[in-house]
């Protein structure tokens, strides 16, 4: 991986001038740009045909200032050391930005798990949780789905950890299926985040949700729910891709039919209707409309995208999605970036209700579980607004500062052990 694209590079590069930004001393956060702890594992997995195969995988924590390590798990062939530790580090800050108490990890393995079959999918899930039993638990380090991932991956991990101790351990995972602890409202959450803060963007900027285009990369679940929630507020959908190409219809894509076909398996490139184009994937994100929602993996939107693409907005449903060098020409060309650790937040926000709920053996209403995720999505993002103008810095910036001021000042208020 070149340095320009190594994700880690990306984090430490926008954390040094946040810190410089807001006035951080380099002392105050040098501790967050070194994950706490990292493990790497040797997962090795009986395949059907009777072979053995060994996946590497990792977790990687990178803070635990302000509570026990959060952040998902990802299975993805690209899956690497470098870009775990990014993912870890962003997960610190994300959880600071909404101001719930935790701090960051993500863990990984290296495998695409569209060639494994459900079997071989659950004792590679069993097996990697096993191998990183000593580190994770309901106080120490919490997971969650991530790109690859879903609920029956986490029901699993939830019921090898609870089988080793002997008893059920519902808060060790979040993202369970509903009948196994998990939360109401957590599948849809990052999209629903997405979608709140879409509309709050276009609320305090006085425009019609009706009249606005949008582009979406990414058909997986968050992709997919933000196209969902914003096509009922009447967003016009005009393009959405996933891994086969995509998809273009100047009057608005039928966002219900596609989601339907995705969620059935189908690749965008075999999908068919009256009016509806297909498109690479340079044209989805370079292709006119008023917001583009990245929603894919990490260094999307390149210095080249960012100086031909022509929406007006950017709302970060992936993590990682704009290169450093992207984010300075995007800010040339005064185009708003609304960053990854905040817009991408609600799925984490209900994890954190989620354990909260698992914690104290209860269960709440899916209103709650919405109403409660929009109050501190908008709390979050009017906190970041105020930290833009403040120090005249961009909504990255800005958030990136948030965060880190909260972490910094927990560390200082707990002090160096020993
Ligand atoms: N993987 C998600 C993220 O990147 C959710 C993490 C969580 O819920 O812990 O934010």
């Amino acid at each position: 991986m070149s340095d320009k694209y190594n994700p880690y590079n990306n984090f430490l590069s926008v954390l040094k001038r946040a810190a410089q930004a807001v006035g951080l001393h380099e002392n105050d956060y040098a501790a967050l740009c070194y994950p706490e702890r990292e493990l790497k594992v040797s997962v090795p997995v009986r395949m059907d045909n009777g072979s053995v195969r060994i996946f590497e995988g990792y977790r990687v924590q990178h803070s635990t200032s302000r509570g026990p390590a959060k952040g998902g798990i990802r299975f993805h062939p690209d899956v690497n050391i470098d870009e775990v530790k990014a993912l870890a580090a962003w997960m610190s800050l994300k959880c600071a930005v909404v101001n719930i108490p935790y701090g960051g990890a993500k863990g990984g393995v290296c495998v695409d798990p569209s060639t494994l079959s459900a079997a071989e999918r659950e004792r590679l899930t069993r097996r990697y949780t096993a191998m990183i039993l000593p580190i994770i638990g309901p106080e120490k380090d919490i997971p969650a789905p991530d790109v690859g991932t879903n609920a029956q991956v986490m029901d699993w991990i939830m019921d090898t950890y609870s089988m080793m101790n002997g008893y059920t351990i519902h808060g060790v995972v979040t993202g369970k299926d509903p009948e196994v602890g998990g939360s109401v409202g957590r599948t849809e959450a990052t999209g629903r985040g997405v979608m709140i803060v879409t509309l709050e963007v276009l609320r305090q900027t006085g425009q019609d949700p009706k009249k606005v285009t949008v582009a979406v990369q990414g058909m997986g679940n968050v992709g997919c729910t933000a196209a969902v929630l914003l096509h009922e507020k009447g967003c016009r959908i005009v393009a959405v891709s996933d891994v086969s190409g995509g998809l273009r219809c100047e009057s608005g894509l039928d966002i219900p039919a596609i989601a339907a076909y995705v969620k059935k398996g189908g690749l965008l490139k075999d999908y068919d209707a009256p009016d509806v184009h297909h498109i690479s994937n340079d044209e989805l994100l370079t292709g006119a409309c008023d917001i583009l929602i990245p929603a894919a993996l990490e260094n999307q939107i390149t210095a080249s995208v960012a100086e031909r693409l022509q929406a007006k907005l950017i709302i970060e449903a992936a993590n990682g999605p704009t290169t450093v060098e992207a984010d300075a020409v995007l800010e040339k060309r005064g185009i708003p970036v609304f960053p990854d650790i905040l817009a991408n937040a609600g799925g984490v926000v209900v994890s954190y209700f989620e354990w909260v709920q698992n914690l104290q053996e209860l269960t709440w209403e899916e209103k709650d579980v919405n109403d409660t995720l929009k109050r501190v999505m908008v709390r979050a993002f009017n906190e970041v607004m105020e930290k833009s103008k403040k120090f005249s810095v961009n909504y990255r910036l800005a958030a990136y500062a948030v965060a880190v001021e909260r972490i910094c000042t927990a560390k200082k208020k707990r002090g160096i052990f020993p």
